[in-house]
């Protein structure tokens, strides 16, 4: 659905026809190269805003194909269904993201953290890609496994403590894709594989940009016994109104139209520097945020940002409130404390498409790519 809106969500929706008309036929064959941040016509960078559902999963891919044939566009929709994925994976083990919050990062070796994000390791690329992360909020695909590689394998940090770094300086920063892309670099997503960086392999796809020395290409995986039970989903939920105020969070701001939620007295889109976050994030993080939020709030002429004070204040003189689910993570850390605190009750509405897809993520990503055709006859 392409919305006539200004601000991000127009932004959005251009970046999308731009990547559609120039990048997308040729997204294949040249997507693994970081050419760097001058030249990004190969990748979409269209995570900013898909991870904050301005752009919605299901609508990309639907535009994808409408535009180009399915073989064309066959391997940007297998990515964009890898978010989808993942997010499925971590609803049905959410002890995954629990044991991932608490980690204890004190037991971080200090002098090799300090040296990693402040890019004075020595190893030029990683330098490099510790400064891009934080200067522009964006790093290509393949730079992120690169640099989550180094970190664990030849700098002998922690996976956590590199996830949160992420998770501070990213745009797109996502509870499911990164804390499982992160596990699945150390090798205990998929249990025994690890992701190993190669000088050669850096050179090549770096376009020679960089060719470092020194790397640890022979590590063993990180190593881990435990095991999660896979939980069943709540697929009975309702996409249904039930109470008259609903609470949207920023990283679903997804609207079939400006009127999707005018049957609700009251909307509440809390502000990002309100939510309490395993990371803290960084100012432009905060503010890429909060122009999305303001965005949405200026389109639905019910909706208006509320700080977490306020939401707690308003939480003690309702029944209920209805809650565009925002999937596992911090929001939903919060909401639950918010209900535990003040008793208030949360009626979360989960979008049918996720409930649908979810339900083919418990094994590998290989089983759910086969029901693609199926989960886009069911998203129409
Ligand atoms: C260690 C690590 C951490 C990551 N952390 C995040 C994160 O916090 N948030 C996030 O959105 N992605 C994350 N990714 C996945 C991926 O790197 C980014 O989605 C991608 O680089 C975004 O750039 P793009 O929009 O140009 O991608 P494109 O290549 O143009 O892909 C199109 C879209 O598909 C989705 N996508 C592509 N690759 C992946 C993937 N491997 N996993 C999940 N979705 C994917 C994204 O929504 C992306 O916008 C991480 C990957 C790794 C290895």
């Amino acid at each position: 659905m392409s919305l006539s809106f200004s601000g991000p969500f127009a932004e959005a929706d251009a970046a999308l026809q731009r990547f559609l008309d120039k990048g997308a036929a040729s997204y294949e064959a040249r997507r693994n190269f970081d050419y760097g941040p001058a030249e990004r016509s190969n990748v979409s960078e269209l995570s900013k805003f898909i991870s904050h559902r301005v752009l919605f999963e299901y609508d990309v891919a639907r535009r994808a194909l409408a535009q180009h044939r399915p073989e064309t566009v066959d391997k940007f929709i297998q990515e964009v269904f890898w978010r989808i994925y993942w997010k499925g994976w971590l609803e049905h083990r959410p002890a995954v993201w629990n044991d991932y919050v608490v980690f204890d990062h004190h037991t971080i070796p200090e002098r090799q953290f300090q040296q990693a994000v402040t890019g004075k390791t020595g190893i030029d690329c990683f330098d490099y890609w510790s400064a891009e992360l934080q200067n522009t909020n964006y790093l290509h695909n393949h730079a992120r496994m690169w640099f989550a590689s180094i970190w664990i394998f030849t700098l002998g940090l922690p996976w956590q403590a590199g996830a949160r770094f992420f998770m501070q300086h990213l745009f797109d920063g996502d509870a499911a894709s990164n804390t499982l892309g992160w596990r699945w670099v150390a090798g205990i997503q998929t249990s025994g594989k690890h992701y190993v960086a190669r000088a050669s392999n850096i050179e090549q796809f770096t376009n020679g940009r960089f060719s470092p020395h020194h790397l640890n290409e022979t590590p063993l995986p990180v190593a881990s016994s435990k095991t999660y039970d896979i939980m069943p989903l709540d697929n009975h939920t309702q996409y249904q109104k039930k109470y008259n105020k609903l609470i949207i969070l920023e990283n679903d701001l997804y609207m079939k139209s400006e009127h999707e939620y005018d049957a609700y007295d009251a909307v509440f889109v809390l502000r990002p520097d309100a939510v309490v976050r395993s990371a803290d994030l960084a100012r432009p993080v905060i503010d890429f945020k909060m122009g999305l939020v303001s965005a949405f709030c200026e389109i639905h002429a019910n909706a208006q940002d509320i700080d977490a004070a306020g939401l707690r204040a308003m939480a003690a003189s309702q029944p209920g409130f209805d809650v565009v689910y925002p999937a596992i993570g911090d929001h939903l850390d919060g909401l639950y404390q918010l209900r535990d605190e003040s008793g208030v009750a949360l009626h979360f509405l989960k979008r049918p498409e996720d409930l649908f897809c979810w339900q083919y993520a418990t094994k590998g990503f290989f089983n759910f790519k086969k029901h693609i055709p199926d989960m886009m006859s069911f998203a129409q």
